[in-house]
């Protein structure tokens, strides 16, 4: 693998429940030789089916602002009130590393940060939900949120949907079959380049 593949960055950001995660497990599942997920640091809680490492690496308060201290993150935002999430320099280099390719699943403003540091050698998608409405039934029907947060998520789409334009590439999640095979065909030719 050559040196200028090691150091790309694929980034795909959506407001929860645009079915993102799907995409991202599906595009990770169709190019396992070049990809690997970043595993984000963050302080919200383990959902029911998630593992620690594998999901997130789930840690408190204080450890996450010792991250912040030692300037371990290349990004991290409170991303909901209270809660931190954050990409860590050691999972990106690790990933790179093992000659792969890093897919960071994180938020918008996290999503510009990144691409602010890192430029052409970072391939940003937003997957763009085909309406609130949608979104809000999604995560409804995903049962993992309560009421309060499920509003609390909604209230951010909104905002978030306005950022698209400052993204590589907007990817409509109408169909998850056809939208993945879009990112997938999207980031072929990027670490193909
Ligand atoms: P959830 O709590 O549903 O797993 O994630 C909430 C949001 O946080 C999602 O939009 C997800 O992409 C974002 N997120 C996850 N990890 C990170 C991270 O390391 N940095 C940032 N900025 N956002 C993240």
């Amino acid at each position: 693998m050559t040196e200028s593949v090691q150091h790309k960055i694929i980034i795909l950001t959506a407001p929860s429940g645009a079915g993102k995660t799907s995409v991202k497990s599906r595009l990770l599942n169709t190019l396992k030789k070049e990809l690997s997920f970043s595993v984000s640091a963050t302080t919200r809680k383990m959902r029911g089916n998630e593992k620690e490492g594998v999901d997130y690496h789930f840690i408190n308060e204080e450890a996450f602002k010792e991250l912040v201290a030692t300037n371990s993150f290349v990004e991290w935002e409170m991303v909901y009130q209270g809660l931190y999430y954050g990409t860590t320099i050691a999972e990106i280099n690790r990933i790179w590393g093992e000659g792969k390719v890093p897919v960071l699943d994180i938020d918008v403003k996290g999503a510009l940060n990144v691409k602010k540091k890192y430029g052409n050698d970072v391939l940003s998608i937003f997957i763009e939900p085909p309406s609130i409405e949608v979104l809000k039934e999604r995560l409804i029907k995903r049962g993992t949120d309560s009421e309060e947060n499920i509003l609390m998520r909604i209230n951010k789409a909104g905002e978030e949907i306005s950022y698209k334009s400052m993204f590589d590439r907007v990817v409509l999640n109408d169909d998850i079959e056809r939208a993945t095979s879009e990112v997938v065909a999207l980031v072929q030719q990027f670490i193909a380049n």
